[in-house]
């Protein structure tokens, strides 16, 4: 996961501060030396980092320190503020023309950056803020960009439009606008083509388009993964061409973190979303706060909450509450909890959201296809027992076990697991109940 030894590190500094009731200057500055070091070794673009410590290390000595909290928890908090004001403090959202006016979008990125998924991502977001988007094939350079625009926006059920490779990015975007127009659709998003590196031809070709066509945002798509080279594409491509915002990919992979934390301060551009794998679902806005706490280990449990909500049966969960209260939970609802977890993005994803738990897990990996086991398990009970395990005697054990093809130690595990599980969601009744999960009770 990124940041994950990023975080790790500032957490043992934060971890020594915390022990201390009072601290010394000497003692704000050995530990910022320590947050200095693990942000130049996380990448971070070293102009940044000075200018972080500096102001961090201004406000940690200055007069901004409030009775309420330890002297220790005090420069966590700057840290965590500062931190947040680094990644641009608001989250910024894409600016749409009002009404039936189309919104251009134009994506720009080099190759392999992610571009093409990224534009197909997005078109989905559109999608479900009630947009009609279209997809341009302005790549005309790498034949696969277009067959693979297509079968993206297939899959998003949105409209592709494409010209083959034998036209100008230009003349294929003109074109597209008007097909919008013909078609009553209102976001044009035009997939343009990447170089392997910066170069002229390609910073020509957008500022062609851009010169032609009225284009209202542009999205610069950089991989997270290449650290710092992301940060200086991001500024390349601000200065010849003006951005409005980036999206930042890979950053379910292990990337250390420099590119999320050094492009807003460098490019003066915020980061919209963050791509967090391959599939097209897998693109999140991006949060400055909800990043700053995940790197500094404080967990990041709205996210979590806005995947839950994203998937929220409202009346299941009414039901589920009710079984809780009166411990009527059985095992077709340990099968809908499993399958609500899944569709959360597994297990690991959410458990190292959690506060606190990001570091802890750090080595753990647990086995999403783990549970499938149990649906198979599960599967094979009848439907009286699993609406009543207390029937479970051995021999329907050993015929569940024969039918889900496990032995009949898995049958037992799981029964006893249940058991926990029951106990534990019965804890949990009060987070997962219809009125916690309602946006803003949190
Ligand atoms: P383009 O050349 O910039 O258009 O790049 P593509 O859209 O073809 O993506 C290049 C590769 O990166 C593909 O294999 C994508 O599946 C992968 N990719 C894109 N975004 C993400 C992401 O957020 N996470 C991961 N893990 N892979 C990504």
């Amino acid at each position: 996961m990124a940041f994950d030894s990023l975080s790790e590190k500032l957490q043992n500094v934060f971890k020594n501060l915390r022990g201390k009731g009072r601290l010394s200057e000497a003692d704000v500055a050995t530990a910022l030396k320590e947050v200095k070091m693990a942000l130049l070794e996380a990448d971070v673009n070293f102009k940044v980092v000075k200018n972080f410590i500096k102001t961090v290390q201004e406000r940690a000595v200055g007069q901004d320190v409030m009775s309420s909290l330890t002297p220790g928890q005090m420069v966590i908090k700057i840290v965590n503020e500062e931190m947040v004001n680094l990644m641009g403090s608001e989250t910024t959202e894409i600016v749409f023309k009002p009404g039936n006016e189309i919104t251009v979008i134009m994506m720009c990125g080099l190759q392999g950056a992610g571009k093409t998924t990224t534009t197909a991502k997005l078109a989905g977001k559109f999608k479900a803020k009630g947009k009609r988007p279209l997809l341009a094939a302005c790549d005309i350079y790498r034949p696969a960009a277009i067959e693979q625009l297509k079968i993206n926006g297939d899959k998003q059920g949105v409209p592709v439009f494409s010209m083959g490779d034998k036209h100008k990015p230009v003349n294929i975007a003109k074109a597209a606008l008007e097909h919008a127009k013909s078609n009553n659709l209102n976001v044009v998003i035009l997939d343009t083509a990447g170089r392997l590196h910066v170069d002229e031809d390609m910073m020509n070709e957008l500022i062609e388009i851009k010169e032609n066509i009225e284009v209202h945002q542009t999205i610069l798509v950089v991989d997270s993964m290449t650290g710092q080279d992301a940060v200086n594409v991001a500024e390349n491509f601000q200065n010849k061409i003006g951005i409005d915002g980036v999206i930042l990919t890979k950053l379910d992979g292990d990337t250390r973190g420099g590119a999320a934390l050094s492009i807003r301060a460098v490019t003066g551009r915020p980061i919209l979303y963050a791509g967090m794998g391959e599939k097209l679902s897998d693109l999140e806005q991006f949060f400055p706060d909800r990043m700053a706490s995940r790197i500094l280990g404080m967990g990041d449990i709205l996210t979590l909450i806005d995947k839950a909500q994203a998937d929220f049966d409202e009346e299941k969960a009414k039901q589920l509450e009710k079984k809780l209260k009166k411990a009527e939970f059985d095992f077709n609802d340990y099968l809908d909890q499993l399958q609500q977890i899944k569709k959360m993005g597994g297990i690991n994803d959410i458990l190292k959201m959690m506060p606190g738990m990001g570091s802890q897990l750090k080595d753990v990996e647990v086995d999403d296809n783990a549970f499938n086991g149990v649906e198979a398990i599960i599967y094979s009970m009848t439907k009286a027992e699993r609406a009543n395990p207390d029937i479970l005697n051995p021999s329907r054990k050993k015929r569940i076990a024969q039918g889900a093809g496990v032995d009949i130690s898995e049958v037992n595990k799981i029964v006893k697991q249940f058991d926990q599980t029951k106990k534990m969601m019965k804890q949990m009744s009060g987070m997962m109940g219809s009125k916690g999960m309602k946006k803003g009770k949190f």
